[in-house]
Order: structure tokens, then C-alpha cells, then sequence
């Protein structure tokens, strides 16, 4: 069952009363499941819907439209698909405790895999999920492989039923899916021969993986250290050489590097980044694949719009493991925008200072480190902090923030849409 919960105001919906909390019950008999029916199913210029509206009355429209005139409706959020893996290295082990409940949501669907581009591992899917992918080509999805070898894989997901993954995803390729693809690299487990020989799986698959990611597992304080470990710099060096030697068949044979290492990776192994060129179209960037080259490129090529920052002092705050990285990236901003900028790096006190990335660190981390910096007339904080309600991870909401500090705040993934604002 679907749910309205928005309409926009002179959409088709609106015209045909639909409200707040009318179920959307079927379209040309076609019960409506979730988003997926309701978007695949409207995409024709004549259908017949029946909802439900509030007072439990049923009605059913006989709707023509032109395809360009949205429908207009919001739906309530999709029961999110639980994952049946248990992985040592889980980020859901790794909370603390008392944040939101949704954070403990060890979410693994195949739609919002589509949707959004967020990770799934297919463990879970039904036959009828497989007919669905297919029959609504859900291309590209993004699919946590992380060792071709079944064993191996059953292994790091906890999951002894986890099926054979690259049957999965031939049964798939053939008809038209393509895949993103990343591996979380766990040391002693899927790295070494196990990722030569998960790379070189992948390679041979052919052009329905679209691209392959290598991301070292990350843990916080509270994950199962007695069960996994982060990477050496050594282990992330042999990783490297893996990638790259890869990344340059991936040239040589198809035009395109293919595989890449996260930021991260280079980062751990103190090894200089790739240069821009070789990350294609960013296919990963929000999994933190070329995010550095990836900011380069947006300030070198909105140099002119970042004028509005000249003669200001601008704060750029980051967490430990893009503050190593973002000299590389202001230098360029400071010259194009003709600012000061000051690199304003916070360690992490929620999660323990072992958790690196910016897109993690709660409000109370912010506040105190923008509490004496009257002297900024701006500080950038990082996008990926702030959810789509606008709430810090430890559930402080933006607002509240902003209200605490003595400078005006703006987040920003890119710096170029900050000043676009
Ligand atoms: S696949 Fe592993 S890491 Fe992802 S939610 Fe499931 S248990 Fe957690």
C-alpha cells in the first residue's frame, strides 16, 4: 500500500483532489507495491488509477495526460529491505549508543540501490525482486561484491547462504543490468590474492560492470575490533599495485580505468592520488572515489562565480581524513576566489578520533570548534553531514547549529554550491 503525503499545488493530483494520507491503491488493476510501481506505472500517457482517500471513499480516474505534466504526489518512504549479512565490520556495530533509531536500520535493498546509488549486497533477494529488476530495468545498481570467491564472501558477510555472486549478476547482465561495483577491503581476508583474483573476476565479466571501487573497511570505536582491522599502510600499498596494474589494462583494453581506490586508500597508504583524468565520469565519487579530484575540477571550473568571496575570511571545516587532503584543493579555492581560507580541522568525539570522515562528525563537534571564530565572516561545513531533514548524525538539526555559533555557516559538498546559494 502507498500513502500520499504531499501534493504539489496545481499538479494532476491536486486537480483530482488527492491529499495528505489518500492511498494510491492500483493503477490498470496492478495493485501498487512501492515506489517503483508508481513511477514505472504512471509513465503513460493514459491509465486508470483508484485510491483510497481518508474517509475510506474509493475512486477511480480515468487519467490522460501529457507525459511532461508530473503527477504531483510525494509518497511515504518505502519500508526499507533489512539486510540478512552480519559483517564484522558493519558501520550499524560502530554506532554509539543514543543515536536516531533509523541509524541502527542495517538497511540492503535493491531499490534504493537503484534509486539513490546506495550499496546493496543481493543476498536477499526473492525471485519476484529478480523479475522486478528486469521487468523495471533498475540499471545501473550499485552492488557490495567484495570477493568473487563464494567462501570468501559468505565469510565477510556472515551470511552462509549468501549465493554465488557472479551467477547473480550474469542472470542480471543478461538482460541489460549494469552494475557500479565496490569491494570493502577487510586486511587478511579479501585483500592480497583474493582482491587479484575478485578484480580480475570482474574484469573478465566484461562491460556490464561499469565500475569497480576498493575501499579500506573502516571502524569506529564501538565496532568488533576483536573480529577486524583497518589496513596497514604496507596493505594498502600492495592494494594499489593491484588497482593500478588493473586500471591500466582497463586503459589499454577498453579506454577506461575501470577500477579505482578510494581517496581513502591513498591516503592510508601515503601514496599521491591519481590525477583527475583517469576517474572517467566520477562513477563513485559519493563513495569517496576521486572526491579530491572531483572538488579540483568543480573550483577550476567556477572560478569566475566564486568572486563573491574576495577580501572575506572563510573557514573550511573538515574532519582528520579530508584535512589531509584539502591543502591540495584550497590552494586552488584561495586563488580563484580571492579569499582567506582557513582550514579548520575536527576531530571526531562521537565515533573516536579513528573515524576520519567529515560526513560523520555530529553538531556538539562543530559547535565547539567554530565557538571562538567570530573572526570568519563564513565557514563551509561539509554537505555530506546533514541529512535531507536537516539533522547532524547526533540528531542536532542545522538550524540549532547555526544559532549557536558566532559565524554565519553554510554547508557545502562542492565549495562552488555554497556560493551559488
Ligand atoms: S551488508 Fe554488512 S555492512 Fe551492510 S548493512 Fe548488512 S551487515 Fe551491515
Amino acid at each position: 500500500m502507498l500513502r500520499v503525503t504531499s501534493v504539489t499545488p496545481g499538479s494532476i493530483a491536486d486537480e483530482l483532489g488527492l491529499t495528505p494520507g489518500t492511498e494510491l491503491v492500483s493503477i490498470n488493476d496492478r495493485e501498487l507495491e512501492d515506489f517503483l510501481d508508481w513511477e514505472f506505472q504512471t509513465a503513460d500517457e493514459e491509465f486508470t488509477l483508484v485510491v483510497r482517500q481518508p474517509d475510506g471513499q474509493e475512486i477511480e480516474f480515468e487519467i490522460e495526460r501529457e507525459l511532461e505534466d508530473a503527477m504531483g504526489v510525494t509518497l511515504e518512504p518505502p519500508r526499507i529491505r533489512r539486510c540478512a549479512n552480519r559483517c564484522d565490520f558493519c558501520f550499524v556495530d560502530g554506532n554509539p549508543v543514543g543515536l536516531r533509531d533509523v541509524l541502527f536500520i542495517r538497511d540492503d535493498d535493491y531499490r534504493l540501490s537503484f534509486q539513490y546509488g546506495n550499496f546493496a549486497t543481493l543476498t536477499n533477494l526473492k525471485p519476484r525482486d529478480v523479475e522486478r529488476i528486469i521487468a523495471y530495468r533498475l540499471s545501473p545498481l550499485y552492488v557490495s561484491v567484495h570477493a568473487t570467491d563464494p567462501v570468501t564472501r559468505r565469510y565477510l558477510l556472515r551470511n552462509p547462504l549468501a549465493p554465488d555472486i557472479l551467477p547473480q549478476l550474469a542472470h542480471l547482465a543478461e538482460h541489460g543490468i549494469r552494475f557500479h561495483t565496490q569491494i570493502v577491503m577487510s586486511p587478511g581476508v579479501n585483500d592480497g590474492s583474493v582482491l587479484e583474483q575478485s578484480i580480475g573476476d570482474l574484469f573478465e565479466f566484461g562491460p556490464a560492470i561499469l565500475s569497480v571501487s576498493v575501499v579500506p573497511v573502516g571502524l569506529t570505536e564501538f565496532s568488533k575490533h576483536h573480529l577486524c582491522r583497518e589496513p596497514t599502510a604496507a596493505e594498502c600499498q600492495a592494494a594499489i599495485q593491484v588497482i593500478e596494474r588493473w586500471g591500466a589494462r582497463g586503459r589499454n583494453e577498453r579506454g577506461e580505468t575501470w577500477v579505482h581506490g578510494a581517496d581513502e586508500l591513498y591516503l592510508r597508504a601515503g601514496v599521491p592520488l591519481p590525477p583527475a583524468e583517469i576517474y572517467g565520469h566520477f562513477d563513485q565519487v559519493e563513495n569517496g572515489v576521486g572526491a579530491v579530484r572531483f572538488l579540483e575540477r568543480e573550483i577550476a571550473g567556477a572560478a569566475d562565480r566564486l568572486d563573491g568571496w574576495r577580501g572575506k575570511r572563510v573557514g573550511v571545516v573538515t574532519g582528520t581524513s579530508m584535512g589531509a587532503l584539502m591543502p591540495a584543493v584550497m590552494a586552488p579555492l584561495a586563488k580563484a576566489s580571492g579569499a582567506t581560507l582557513d582550514l579548520i580541522v575536527v576531530e571526531n568525539t562521537l565515533f573516536g578520533r579513528r573515524v576520519t570522515t567529515a560526513g560523520l562528525l555530529p553538531g556538539t563537534d562543530f559547535a565547539a570548534a567554530l565557538a571562538g571564530r567570530a573572526d570568519l565572516d563564513l565557514a563551509l561545513l561539509p554537505g555530506e553531514a546533514v541529512n535531507d531533514d536537516g539533522l547532524l548524525i547526533d540528531g542536532m538539526p542545522a538550524a540549532e547549529l547555526a544559532a549557536t555559533v558566532p559565524v554565519p555557516i553554510r554547508f557545502s559538498k562542492t565549495f562552488v554550491d555554497a556560493v551559488d546559494e
